[in-house]
C-alpha cells in the first residue's frame, strides 16, 4: 500500500526527524521572496508567501522538507518604495549558492528553487548551472512561478496586478485585502521620508501615484484578479511538478 507523503518544515524538524525525512523523500523545497510594498491590498512579503504556499501544495504530493522562506532578495523596480528592502545581489547570491552546496552535501536528491521575486530567474541562471553541471546525479528546478513549468506550463506575471492578485486570492485569501484598493491615498505619507521619487527615477509601467487605488502595480487591473484564474493556472503548475519530482525520486 503506498504511503502518504510527508512533507515538514525543514526548521522545525530535529536531526533524526530530517535524516528520516530526507531517506523518505530527499527532496527540498527553498521558497525565495522578499520584502516590497506589493499595491495596498497585498502583503509586503508577498512573494515569498505565494511561494511558500505553492511549495506547501507540491510537497503535499511528493514529500520533501520545505527551507524558510528566503526573505531577503534583490532587484526590481520598487526600490524607492516604503517597507521595500533589496538587498546587494552578490550578498543574495552567495547565500543561494552556499545554501544550494549545503543541501547537496547534505544528501537531498531533488532541490527546488521556487522565486516569488521574478528578479530572482537571473541570480538562479547566474548561479545555478554551474552547481548542476558539478552534480548531475542531483535534479536542480529553478524558477518563478511564471517559467518554472517551462514550456509545459507558462503562467502569466505582473507585479501585485491581476496575475498576482489571482495568486494571492488562490493561495491565502485571507491575507488579502480588495478593499484596500481605494482611491485618494495623501501621497507624501506613502514614500520613505515624504519623498517621492522625481520622473526620472521611476520604473517604467509601475504606478508611482499613491492617490490612485493602482499604487504600485505593474500590469493590469488588480481588480480583474480572481481566486479562479489564479487557481485554474496554478493547479495546473502543481500537477506538473508534482509528477517531474516523483520521476526524479524514482530515477
Ligand atoms: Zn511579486
Amino acid at each position: 500500500m503506498p504511503t502518504t507523503p510527508q512533507w515538514r518544515h525543514y526548521h522545525e524538524l530535529r536531526p533524526d526527524e530530517l535524516a528520516v525525512l530526507r531517506d523518505e523523500n530527499p527532496v527540498a523545497f527553498w521558497p525565495l521572496g522578499l520584502l516590497e510594498h506589493h499595491g495596498w491590498h497585498l502583503p509586503v512579503g508577498f512573494d515569498g508567501i505565494k511561494a511558500e504556499r505553492l511549495c506547501i501544495r507540491i510537497a503535499e504530493r511528493t514529500g520533501g522538507g520545505i527551507l524558510p522562506v528566503m526573505w531577503w532578495g534583490t532587484g526590481g523596480g520598487h526600490d524607492a518604495f516604503l517597507w521595500t528592502h533589496y538587498q546587494p545581489p552578490e550578498a543574495v547570491a552567495a547565500m543561494l549558492t552556499t545554501t544550494v552546496e549545503q543541501l547537496i552535501a547534505f544528501d537531498f536528491r531533488v532541490i527546488v528553487l521556487m522565486a516569488g521575486h521574478y528578479p530572482w530567474q537571473g541570480i538562479l541562471d547566474d548561479c545555478l548551472p554551474a552547481i548542476q553541471n558539478a552534480h548531475k546525479d542531483i535534479t536542480l528546478l529553478w524558477g518563478t512561478e511564471a517559467s518554472i513549468g517551462g514550456d509545459a506550463v507558462p503562467l502569466p506575471g505582473d507585479h501585485a496586478a491581476k496575475e498576482e492578485t489571482s495568486y494571492g486570492l488562490a493561495l491565502f485569501p485571507e491575507l488579502v485585502d480588495m478593499d484596500a484598493l481605494m482611491p485618494g491615498r495623501n501621497e507624501a505619507a506613502a514614500w520613505p521620508a515624504g519623498r517621492m521619487p522625481p520622473e526620472g527615477e521611476r520604473h517604467p509601467g509601475v504606478v508611482f501615484e499613491a492617490h490612485d487605488p493602482l499604487f504600485a502595480q505593474f500590469g493590469e487591473d488588480a481588480r480583474q484578479g480572481s481566486a479562479e484564474r489564479g487557481e485554474a493556472g496554478l493547479s495546473k503548475l502543481e500537477d506538473y511538478l508534482a509528477g517531474v519530482i516523483r520521476e526524479a525520486i524514482k530515477a
